[in-house]
């Protein structure tokens, strides 16, 4: 089978680590999960019309957010200060369920004051964290579409606006608000770098009233490859939360 992507340093499967960090809000020290290892995507890659990519763990998505186990402050792992201290030695994160760390995650979001667009990627990845637990993640969805809708609303200078416009209209259709759905997919343009043929597809469910998750084919996923954006970014996009 031909990648799409050849690169020597390709990996094949997900590794997860455990690294140390410090608390930007209350300077505590702990160790926490790390996501190590991702496969790099090819064609063979699952990816729903949403653009997130299906993990086979929800723990995956789940390391890649941090809770702080003194004051619970919750955001991307990246985020947070590295720390030589060896994890072992280190104040353990707390145990917390993947959903529920992302739910953590919002409140924290809403306590420090994130952007629409930040509220939306973190309540989208929540979604998404819903679903790799087997979870409908119905309610959260929600709130990741009314931040979405504001982020685009208010954020005069938003990147990728278009894909952004796609995104929304695909939540609204998981939303079962087929209206408001095709409204905003019909605003999508050659900006969004999207197929035309996953446009109108999608177009097409929303017409039909079909609220169901849809996996993007193969040959869809290498159109989206074609149309380009860099390996690099792509995947980063694909995984992290499908809003650049
Ligand atoms: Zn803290």
């Amino acid at each position: 089978m031909e990648l799409i992507e050849q690169n020597e340093h390709r990996s094949d499967s997900y590794k997860l680590g455990e690294i140390t960090v410090m608390c930007p809000k209350c300077h505590q020290i702990f160790a926490t999960a790390n996501v190590e290892e991702i496969p790099v995507i090819n064609e063979l890659a699952r990816i729903e019309a949403d653009l997130h990519r299906i993990l086979p763990d929800a723990a995956i998505r789940a390391a890649m957010i941090a809770t702080c186990p003194n004051c619970t402050y919750t955001w991307w792992t990246e985020s947070f200060i590295p720390d030589d201290t060896v994890p072992l030695l280190a104040l353990d994160a707390p145990s917390i369920e993947p959903v529920k760390k992302f739910g953590h995650a919002i409140l924290s979001s809403r306590m420090y004051g994130a952007t629409n667009l930040e509220k939306a990627q973190i309540a989208l990845n929540a979604y998404y964290c819903a679903r790799d637990s087997f979870q409908s993640g119905e309610k959260i969805l929600q709130i990741a579409k009314e931040e979405l809708r504001i982020a685009i609303e208010t954020e005069a200078h938003l990147k990728n606006k278009s894909r952004h416009l796609y995104m929304l209209a695909e939540v609204y259709r998981l939303s079962g608000d087929f209206h408001e759905a095709v409204k905003y997919f019909y605003q999508v343009d050659r900006s969004a770098l999207l197929p035309q043929e996953l446009l109108d597809h999608q177009i097409r469910q929303a017409k039909l009233g079909n609220a169901k998750p849809v996996t993007i084919p193969n040959h869809i996923v290498k159109q989206i490859y074609d149309l380009r954006i860099s390996a690099d970014r792509a995947a980063r996009f694909l995984f992290m939360s499908a809003v650049a």
